[in-house]
Parts: structure tokens; C-alpha cells; sequence
């Protein structure tokens, strides 16, 4: 029987709580409170409390909170940042936006930022390693934050796909001085539209950001350095406080499924899955995208979309050394040769059991049935 799951459910995410939404929608609606208000605060606290840290700056979104953050951790212009090939353009982009270079190192098998090929790009104008937190797992910290130390670098983490991921216990986003988070509606914790925050246990982080993200202004509205409109609406502030509090549970259904993909598809020699939600030592992944590596993908996705399942490619299938127009370095072996054969599984917190099973038996039958 054939069934319809589209790779990302959007209208789904409203659905699933719409009372509770409408009321909030109206509640902030009837009160006026648009912009820095009490949801905003609560939000905030709520949030650094979910994280065991004592600041959460609500932002406009994850590349507002990116670009923060790397100020924040003194990067400024002339300077390089390392950056993995496997990331969103906006890693990049935020490391362009105060003015510094970034530089493209490679990946590891499992999609996080390599410690070695980092090492190696290391110059005297490094000022920081700006490893992104893929798919709901850290990088290997133990060694990143080795080398930082070692070179004198800042750690200035992208965990816009990485909220409550952790490693060795600590949360992604805590490793460094200020970590990143983004709510874009497809995240693990998305809002309905743009938004994004700071977390961090650092006074002065905190309070340099408090200006950047309003125009540089203090609580007297004083202007004390150049600043952006870099505000979280304090309607999505609100719509977040109310997710917030089911995210741990969305965050559980998130790496069952992942056990199920892994108990239907794990024989399959024609696949390499990411790390299972089980056999992660020091990890504790939130499975924000499931991410495999498949032999013949495009004839996989194209039987898959015949099936009525949705695919698709991360950054488009693009990493970051195919950019030409953007004149990086473009050797990176390992993301390379991942982005001839990656693809993402549909994997959300509102895709159910018989869904998930139906795609592995669609996935199966293209191996065992074609070969
Ligand atoms: C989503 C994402 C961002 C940017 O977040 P926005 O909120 O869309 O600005 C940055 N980096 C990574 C790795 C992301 O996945």
C-alpha cells in the first residue's frame, strides 16, 4: 500500500498543538507585545535553564546569533576562522560578515569538522576553530578544544542543528565562550518563522550582545557601539516557550526513530547510516536530520519519490568547496566523496512508527529487488 510522507511536515507543526498555539497567538496579539517583552524574558530563562547556563539571548535567527558570537569571542578583521566544508553557507557567511576569512578543512566519516585537517589549516591569523554541530551531533570536542587550547584559539560553535546535543555531557553551543542556536521552523526546535539565540555563561558576552542584537543601544537607549536589528519577535519568544516544554519529549521520539531506522536498515551493506542513538560513547545526538550515505542515491531517491517518500540533499547536495564564486580553499577529500553519495531520510518528531517502517521496506526492496 502506498502512503505519502513528505520529507518535512510544516503544517504538521501547528497542528499538532493549534489550541494551544491560537491562544498564544492571541493572548500576545491582545497584550500589544511585539518586541523585548516578558515572553522574551521568560523564553530566555526558560531556555538557559534547559541548558544549564546562566544567559540565553534571544536573536533574530541562527546567523544573527552566528555572527554574535563570533564578536563576542574577539574574532575581528584580517583574521581566519576555520570552518568545515559540510555546513550551511551561513557558517561561512557570518565569519565574512565581521570582516575575517574563512577556511575549509574536512570532514570525518561521520560528518563533523576533522580535529586533523583543522590542525593543519592553522596560521598565525587563525583567531578561532568554528566547528558546525551536524545533524544533531557534536564534533569530536575533546580533541578541537585540545588543538584551541594548544594554538590559543577561540571555539566558536555553529549548534544551530545541535540544541540539546551533547558531548561528554556538556551541551552543544557550551564549549566555547557563546554558543549559536537557530529556530528556523525545520530545526529540532523551531519557531513559525525566523529566530534564533546566544547562549552563554560569560557577563561581558552576554552584555555585548544584549547591544548587538538593538542596535548597539543600552537599557538607557544610549548608544554604545554599532549594532543590528537583531531582535527575537517576542511573539515566536512566546510560540517557543510553549515548545520548549515538549521538547525533551520531541527530542526522545527523535532518536527512537533513529533506533528504528537503525533496526530495519543497519544489515544493509549498501548503506552507511549515521551512529546509532545507542552506540555513541561521548555522544548524545538529537538526530536534527538522518543522514545516510547510499550506493546508486539518485536512482534511491527517485524510487523513493515513486513510493510517495520525500528525500532530499543537504545544502542542495553542495558543500562549501563547490562554491567558486567564493574563492575557498576547495580541498576536501572526505566531504567530497560524502556529497557524491549523502541524502536525508525523512526524520521529525511527528512521523509515526508504520511511516518509518514503510520507508525502510521501500528502501529494501530497491536493494534486494533490483540486484
Ligand atoms: C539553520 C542553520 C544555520 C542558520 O540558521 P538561520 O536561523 O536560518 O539563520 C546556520 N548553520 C547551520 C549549520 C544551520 O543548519
Amino acid at each position: 500500500m502506498s502512503k505519502q510522507i513528505p520529507f518535512f511536515n510544516y503544517k504538521g507543526l501547528f497542528a499538532e498543538h493549534a489550541d494551544e498555539f491560537s491562544q498564544t497567538f492571541n493572548d500576545v496579539c491582545a497584550r500589544g507585545a511585539f518586541i523585548m517583552q516578558s515572553d522574551l524574558d521568560d523564553f530566555e530563562k526558560n531556555l538557559a535553564k534547559f541548558l544549564g547556563c546562566k544567559y540565553v539571548i534571544g536573536v533574530a535567527d541562527g546567523t544573527a546569533a552566528l555572527v554574535f558570537a563570533l564578536k563576542a569571542s574577539g574574532v575581528k578583521a584580517g583574521d581566519e576562522v576555520i570552518v568545515s566544508s559540510h555546513t550551511f553557507v551561513a557558517t561561512a557567511a557570518a565569519v565574512k560578515h565581521v570582516g575575517a576569512d574563512p577556511v575549509i578543512c574536512d570532514c570525518l566519516a561521520d560528518s563533523t569538522m576533522c580535529p586533523e585537517s583543522a590542525a593543519k589549516m592553522i596560521t598565525n591569523k587563525t583567531s578561532a576553530i568554528m566547528p558546525t554541530q551536524l545533524n544533531g551531533r557534536t564534533a569530536d570536542m575533546d580533541k578541537l578544544c585540545e588543538i584551541a587550547e594548544k594554538h590559543n584559539l577561540a571555539i566558536v560553535e555553529d549548534s544551530c542543528q545541535a540544541l540539546g546535543a551533547k558531548f561528554g555531557g556538556v551541551n552543544a553551543g557550551l564549549f566555547g565562550m557563546v554558543g549559536s542556536y537557530s529556530f528556523y521552523p525545520s530545526k529540532t526546535l523551531g519557531c513559525f518563522g525566523d529566530g534564533g539565540a546566544i547562549a552563554t555563561n560569560d557577563e561581558d558576552a552576554r552584555n555585548l550582545i544584549l547591544e548587538l542584537r538593538d542596535h548597539g543601544r543600552g537599557h538607557d537607549g544610549k548608544v554604545k557601539q554599532w549594532g543590528h536589528n537583531g531582535r527575537l519577535d517576542n511573539l515566536q519568544a512566546a510560540i517557543l516557550n510553549v515548545k520548549l516544554k515538549y521538547y525533551p519529549s520531541m527530542i526522545e521520539r527523535r532518536r527512537d526513530i533513529a533506533a528504528r531506522y537503525w533496526n530495519n536498515l543497519g544489515e544493509l551493506t549498501e548503506l552507511t547510516l549515521p551512529p546509532g542513538p545507542l552506540e555513541a560513547g561521548k555522544h548524545y545526538d538529537i538526530y536534527q536530520n538522518f543522514e545516510i550515505r547510499a550506493t546508486r542515491r539518485d536512482e534511491l531517491r527517485t524510487y523513493l519519490a515513486d513510493a510517495g517518500i520525500g528525500t532530499i540533499l543537504q545544502w542542495s547536495g553542495w558543500m562549501m568547496h563547490h562554491f567558486e564564486e567564493l574563492k575557498l580553499r576547495n580541498d576536501a577529500p572526505r566531504c567530497e566523496d560524502l556529497s557524491q553519495q549523502f541524502m536525508m531520510l525523512p526524520m521529525n518528531h511527528l512521523l509515526k512508527d508504520d511511516e518509518v517502517d514503510y520507508i525502510c521496506e521501500s528502501i529494501v526492496r530497491f536493494y534486494k529487488g533490483s540486484k
